[in-house]
């Protein structure tokens, strides 16, 4: 089926020193091929193996033993791939692995491409598109709910939310058919309320599906976070304490932080790609000038702010601006430097940004409330994991196309058009369903999506 089906293999685990590391190969003859280079304690063959067990042995090539192992053996088609299937275990070390896959591939097997061990799955129908971008998003998942979301997707939620609604599509679409070519036949017509009512349920899914892409997105792309505040309040100390290393220069001079400094943290379970700015005030100095505009794109761009004020002194004119600029953003106001005298600041700021927590970045004091506040704001407490989710933005794109086209037969029925008409815009949305879930997909899409793996996944 792939490339006559070809045995691939791959390192599967991280490219890292560590306490095992595995290699996996998939295809027809991955016991036979494995058999070249293993050889189990007990004087077994694999390709005799009942599969579903482990086999203790010695993974070797021509120079000799590489190290001990064992031996996975899955038969197709349970297995991940829904091939035959070794995983080949050995010690951690870059070294043993890359030798012991060399041996592998001496062996017959050709390397695997970035996610072709999860594209034979889907080409084998043991997922579908959906869950194997969730087997993505679990792998990138950098907190508790976006790995139940992921979970939640790989279970195949989103897929048969999909399904279900695409069948109610596709039963209408079958009738308004056979109605339409043979009409010679008596098949009933199907009343325009009763074909109303179910395009309204397959629009409302789809819309109540679309409203979850703001959680899916901050669940497993984070999100744009820019850190704002007149120079000195401590934006670049504030960025350390999130980071927890010392990324930025803090010096007490006002425009040290000349360019802008990213980093991406995980507060709440959340990824925020933070950019610590040069602020936004006006400058005379054109190197820090060109760090001024970079701030302001960033801020343009960013969809969450934290705006950083100094407790300890009266609200300057430039803390006004930063004020300004928060207005219309969602934005967390951060009275920093609590340790020190503080003034009565919190008053006026509170007039335009609602939420607000007091730290002393310096101390590495207030970081729980910080994260709670971040949780508060972007809502990331009460997204309900268990339930059907779109996640990546082709999920997104398609349903919204998708939903266009109910939209389309909606009208085309509600004003009398022909059901020719009607079947058009519906075939068009089962399409777009059918793409979502990979039923349909074109090749490019299928390659898109599987090139974004890593390799042995
Ligand atoms: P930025 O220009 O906004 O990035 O400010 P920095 O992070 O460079 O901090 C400016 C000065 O304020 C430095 O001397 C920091 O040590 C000091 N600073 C930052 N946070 C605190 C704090 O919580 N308490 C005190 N006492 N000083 C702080």
């Amino acid at each position: 089926m792939f490339d006559d089906n070809k045995v691939i293999a791959a390192i599967a685990t991280a490219q890292a020193a560590g306490g095992v590391g595995m290699i996996r190969v998939s295809g027809d003859d991955a016991m036979e091929i494995c058999d070249k280079v293993f050889t189990a304690a007990s004087g077994n063959k694999l390709v005799s193996s009942k599969g579903y067990r482990a086999h203790f042995g010695r993974v070797h090539d021509p120079d000799g033993d590489i190290d001990d192992c064992v031996a996975l053996v899955f038969k197709a088609p349970h297995s991940y791939t829904g091939e035959n299937v070794v995983e080949l275990s050995c010690h951690g070390g870059l070294y043993v692995l890359k030798r012991a896959l060399r041996a592998v591939l001496s062996a017959g097997a050709s390397p695997a491409r970035a996610g072709e061990f999860t594209e034979r799955a889907f080409l084998n129908g043991k997922m579908d598109l959906t869950q194997a971008e969730a087997v993505m998003d679990l792998i990138g998942a950098q907190g508790k709910q976006a790995a139940d979301a992921a979970l939640t997707a790989l279970d195949g939620t989103l897929s048969r939310k999909i399904d279900e609604n695409t069948q109610k599509l596709v039963n209408i679409c079958a009738h308004l058919s056979a109605w339409v070519d043979y009409p010679d036949e008596e098949i009933e017509e199907l009343e325009t309320d009763e074909m109303l009512s179910t395009i309204d349920e397959v629009e409302n899914a789809l819309e109540k599906l679309i409203s979850t892409y703001d959680s899916g997105k901050v669940l497993t792309q984070g999100v744009k976070t820019a850190i704002v505040g007149r120079p000195n309040v401590g934006k670049s100390t504030l960025m350390n304490m999130l980071v927890g290393s010392q990324r930025s220069i803090v010096t007490s001079y006002a425009g040290t932080t000349r360019d802008v400094v990213e980093d991406t943290v995980t507060l709440g379970g959340i990824s925020l790609h933070l950019s610590d700015t040069a602020g936004i005030r006006k400058s005379e100095d054109p190197i820090e000038a060109i760090g001024v505009d970079i701030a302001k794109d960033r801020l343009r761009k960013s969809e969450f702010v934290i705006a950083v004020f100094d407790g300890s002194e009266e609200l300057a004119k430039e803390d006004m601006e930063v004020l300004e600029f928060c207005k219309d953003k969602l934005c967390l106001g951060v009275i920093n430097k609590t340790d020190l005298d503080t003034k009565n600041i919190k008053d006026v700021i509170s007039e335009y940004i609602e939420t607000l927590v007091e730290i002393s970045a310096e101390k590495l004091d207030g970081k729980d409330e910080l994260e709670k506040a971040v949780e508060k704001l972007l809502e990331t407490d009460r997204i309900d994991t268990s339930a059907a989710m779109l996640t990546g933005e082709r999920q997104y794109l398609s349903t919204v196309e998708a939903l266009n086209c109910v939209k389309e037969a909606k009208n085309a029925l509600e004003y009398g058009l022909t059901l020719d008409a009607v079947n058009v815009s519906l075939d068009c949305a089962i399409e777009k369903l059918l793409e979502l879930t990979g039923k349909k997909a074109s090749e490019a899409v299928v390659n898109e999506i599987f090139s974004q793996f890593c390799v042995g996944k």
